[in-house]
């Protein structure tokens, strides 16, 4: 796991969450607002998206269903 500095997409506050190695986008919950984001590693950083701007291929949970049809 790695520690990544990203800010919450819906109240900017800096949050500091762990991500894993690989590019795995993962949910993560805003300490401050609560709400639920995702943060995907990018070519360089991190990228920070909300559930609803996130496209399939990066949300956790649509991944999971595609791998599931499998
Ligand atoms: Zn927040």
């Amino acid at each position: 796991m790695e520690i990544a500095h990203v800010n919450c997409p819906f109240c900017q506050e800096d949050l500091e969450v762990e991500q894993p190695k690989n590019y795995a986008p993962v949910f993560h919950f805003c300490t401050q607002c609560n709400k639920r984001f995702i943060v995907e590693r990018a070519v360089k950083g991190f990228t920070v998206l909300t559930e609803q701007d996130a496209p399939c291929c990066s949300n956790p949970e649509c991944r999971d269903l595609e791998m599931a049809d499998d």
